[in-house]
């Protein structure tokens, strides 16, 4: 049986991609088949379709770190037939066919069975970025924070991460700060929940080791000076959560923040994380996100256009979450 699927291929030094009907016996290995509904496209996509960083391993490849859908075969008694569920991360879009195709054949311990009152396509609606965006308010709450504790500041703001991340911080009662490049969006941003808009300016150029005392807390996606001057700027005992680059890797601050003021920095890795905490992360986001501020950050594509998105998503020209819709 053949379905059809997005293949990137490396003919020559550059990544290429192109929808094609792909056969169901040269899926990767795995003890279950999932008929496909929704993927996305995260940033991370971006960087392995445009080869930018070499997260795709071995070509030819279906790439998508994500994707949801409902078993059609299962040799494992966990997941039935007709079970909806999602997968994040693990190996998919580096060595193993991933999302953005009507097919995909997955290890049954990657995958997470999606729980009420979600549909497949909310959960891709969520996606890595809103999942990873729930490892990061797990994260400080692990660390101490509460809504009493003042200000929490989210980078990245209009962003897959940061938007979901204002959504579910301030339906948890938070005083949300988003900080974004494009103040065009403070409208959008303000109907997510943040109370205050500030400009990314404010906190991307280099700043001194510790500065005034303003957030409690901090979800930030982008890293370098941004991330640094965060630190700076965190309150005592305040904790911070990194999960990403947008603005660079690099961490060009001090240690003063944490041995004067206590300040936590908590790593957060989505594709890696051990089932229970996955589990945890779905869970509550099935509780705690606001489905209709979800959707307003949602557009939906097909696989035929996903090529020029990850190239606007790379560029940070696109709001919010976007859907594949593979059968569309
Ligand atoms: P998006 O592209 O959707 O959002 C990133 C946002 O960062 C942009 O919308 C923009 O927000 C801001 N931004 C872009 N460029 C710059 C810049 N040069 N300086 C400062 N801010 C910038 O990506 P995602 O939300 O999906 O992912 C965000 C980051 O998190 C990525 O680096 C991604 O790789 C990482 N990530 C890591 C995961 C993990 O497991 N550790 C999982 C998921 C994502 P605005 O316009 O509002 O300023």
């Amino acid at each position: 049986m053949t379905f059809r699927a997005l293949l990137a291929t490396k003919p020559h030094d550059a990544i290429s991609t192109q929808v094609v009907e792909f056969d169901e016996a040269d899926l990767s290995p795995g003890d279950v088949t999932v008929a496909v509904d929704y993927s996305t496209v995260n940033y991370k996509d971006g960087l392995a379709i445009t080869g930018r960083m070499p997260i795709i391993q071995s070509f030819p490849l279906i790439p998508g770190i994500d994707f949801s859908g409902t078993v059609i075969a299962s040799t494992n008694p966990d997941f039935a037939v007709g079970d909806p569920v999602l997968v994040n991360g693990w190996a998919l879009s580096h060595d193993h066919h991933g999302g953005y195709a009507q097919r995909a054949r997955v290890k049954s311990e990657w995958l997470v069975k999606i729980p009420q009152p979600l549909s497949t396509r909310d959960a891709m609606a969520i996606g890595t970025a809103g999942y990873t965006a729930m490892l990061s308010v797990l994260a400080l709450e692990h660390g101490g924070l509460t809504p009493d504790r003042g200000d929490v500041l989210v980078t990245g703001a209009s962003g897959g991460v940061g938007s979901v991340a204002v959504a579910l911080l301030s339906g948890l009662g938070y005083r949300v700060v988003a900080s974004t490049g494009r103040l065009e969006e403070t409208d959008y941003l303000k109907s997510l929940g943040a109370t205050e808009v500030i400009d990314r300016r404010e906190l991307s150029q280099a700043g001194a080791p510790v500065a005034n005392e303003r957030w409690a807390g901090a979800v930030d996606s982008v890293g370098s000076h941004t991330l640094a001057n965060v630190l700076a700027q965190t309150k005592y005992r305040g904790v911070v959560t990194t999960c990403g680059i947008a603005q660079g890797p690099d961490l060009p601050g001090s240690v003063l923040p944490f041995v004067l003021r206590n300040v936590t920095l908590a790593g957060i890795d989505s594709v890696n994380a051990p089932q229970k905490v996955r589990l945890e992360a779905w869970s509550r986001l099935a509780k705690d996100l606001d489905l209709n501020k979800l959707n307003s950050t949602t557009s939906t594509i097909g696989l035929a256009q996903i090529d020029d998105v990850a190239r606007l998503v790379l560029d940070g020209k696109i709001r919010g979450r976007t859907l594949v819709d593979v059968n569309a």
